[in-house]
């Protein structure tokens, strides 16, 4: 991902409540370019395997659950800085924590109902990034 792009999911919860719109203009309005992006849904099996990470933690089959339960909008962000930007326009992880203005805070429900999820690292990204998208479902070199 060379330090400039990152990975988001707008979770079920925020989809269904037709908040992706607003989301995807707060993430514009930050400076983020779509690189990739699809409205897709993950079976439990696919999300368990995504969250892999945190397996055998108390949250694990919930997490797993909910990301299964129904429409999420998966993309690629490009902009400078990628991962600590987006993870600062997102908030903290518990929407009790999230700042003011960050989207967790407008629009998550619980931690884990909590809208959006951002990418933690370069490797992760591009981890995430390959799950859902080809190369053909890139963008890279668009302006
Ligand atoms: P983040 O999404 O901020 O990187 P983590 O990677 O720690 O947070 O956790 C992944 C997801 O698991 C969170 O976004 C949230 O949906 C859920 N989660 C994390 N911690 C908890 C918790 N203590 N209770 C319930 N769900 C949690
Ligand atoms: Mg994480």
């Amino acid at each position: 991902m060379a330090g400039n792009r990152t990975f988001t999911m707008i979770k079920p919860g925020a989809v269904k409540k037709n908040h992706e719109g607003a989301i995807l203009k707060m993430i514009n309005d930050a400076g983020f370019k779509i690189r990739a992006m699809k409205l897709t849904r993950m079976s439990t099996t696919q999300a368990g395997a995504f969250y892999e990470v945190h397996k055998g933690k108390p949250f694990y089959n919930k997490l797993v659950e909910f990301m299964s339960s129904g429409p999420i909008v998966a993309a690629i962000l490009e902009k400078e800085n990628a991962i600590e930007d987006f993870r600062k326009l997102i908030g903290a992880t518990n929407p009790e924590n999230a700042a003011e203005g960050t989207v967790r805070k407008m629009f998550a429900c619980s931690v884990t109902e909590n809208a959006v999820h951002g990418a933690d690292s370069d490797e992760t990204a591009t981890r995430e990034a390959d799950f859902f998208f080809s190369t053909f479902e890139r963008f890279y070199d668009y302006e």
